[in-house]
């Protein structure tokens, strides 16, 4: 890697530190961890993202639109793609077209769903993005506190069984922004440390690779700019395709997980926030490549 990529990638990581929900991510916030998590999606043959956070009958904003835009860059790079999320979050995956999707609802502890799931998914690498990760108690919970393990199905479970040595082994990647999210058993202490009700609401779900944003959205879009640094081609969608993918899912339903709202909104920011930040990644990719091919897009 040169010096030159390895500087690019430290940008677009810190572009992902802005914490605009005031949650106090830069206490429990891996740094540079975009690169690891880039290069380790580069290997992934094949790939199952999973994502959706459950709001009372629907999901949230936050998830879908960076699962999906993650799943089309991976494609677009010869990675056979899978999504998975459950019942209620399923309706948003298929109004952003992402296919093939598997829909399953396992319970948490059952682990003969977990390894038939991931036998059935066949793949080397497994991505959450913005899902819920169980507590220390074995809830889930949201990011008030408020405990949703009947709305949430278990696909944590197949990441505990990712994470064993033995055959089910794979590499996890994980992308979250408040702590409560699958992967942020990594870095379990400084989120109690810092989040409010970081005791109750911390995943103890670990990962190979996680990367902390201050929205998951944007944690997806980096890894998406990463790649796209590492292929030497633009990946991230375009601002058109950024706003039609919360249009389609707020037409689905979706909620604003902050506002409870059904607006095009993220965690409470308006559309514009995500655009900005997707232009700023493309700055810096376009800065680094130069006259280089195909990353002018
Ligand atoms: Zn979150
Ligand atoms: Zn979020």
């Amino acid at each position: 890697m040169t010096d030159r990529t390895a500087e690019a990638l430290r940008a677009l990581d810190a572009l992902l530190a802005e914490d605009p929900g005031a949650r106090g991510i830069a206490r429990f916030r891996p740094r540079d961890a975009l690169g690891g998590a880039a290069r380790a999606l580069l290997e992934a043959g094949g790939a199952a993202i999973t994502t959706g956070f459950p709001r009372g009958d629907v999901g949230e904003t936050d998830g879908p639109p960076g699962a999906f835009a993650l799943g089309a860059a991976l494609a677009a790079l010869g990675a056979r793609v899978v999504h998975l999320t459950d019942a209620r979050c399923a309706p948003l995956l298929v109004a952003l077209g992402a296919a093939p999707l598997e829909v399953a609802d396992p319970a948490p502890g059952d682990r003969a769903a977990a390894e038939a799931l991931l036998a059935r998914l066949d793949v080397t690498h497994l991505v959450s993005i913005e899902r819920p990760g169980r507590a220390a108690d074995g809830t889930y919970r949201n990011m008030r506190g408020l405990d949703i393990s009947t709305r949430t199905a278990a696909l944590d479970e197949v990441f505990l069984l990712a994470l064993e040595p033995g055959p089910w082994r794979r590499t996890t990647v994980c992308v979250g922004d408040g702590g409560n999210e699958v992967g942020m058993g990594n870095v379990r202490a400084g989120v109690i440390d810092a989040v409010a009700h970081g005791e109750a609401i911390a995943s103890v779900v670990g990962a190979d690779h996680l990367v902390v944003a201050g929205v998951s959205n944007w944690g997806a879009y980096g890894l998406v700019a990463a790649l796209s640094l590492l292929a030497g081609r633009d990946l991230l969608p375009t601002p058109d395709e950024a706003r039609a993918h919360v249009g389609a899912i707020v037409a689905a339903g979706a909620v604003d997980g902050v506002t409870g709202l059904t607006a095009p909104t993220v965690d409470g920011l308006p559309l514009e926030r995500t655009l900005d930040l997707l232009a700023a990644l493309r700055r810096v990719l376009r800065a680094t490549s130069g006259g280089r091919r195909g990353a002018r897009a």
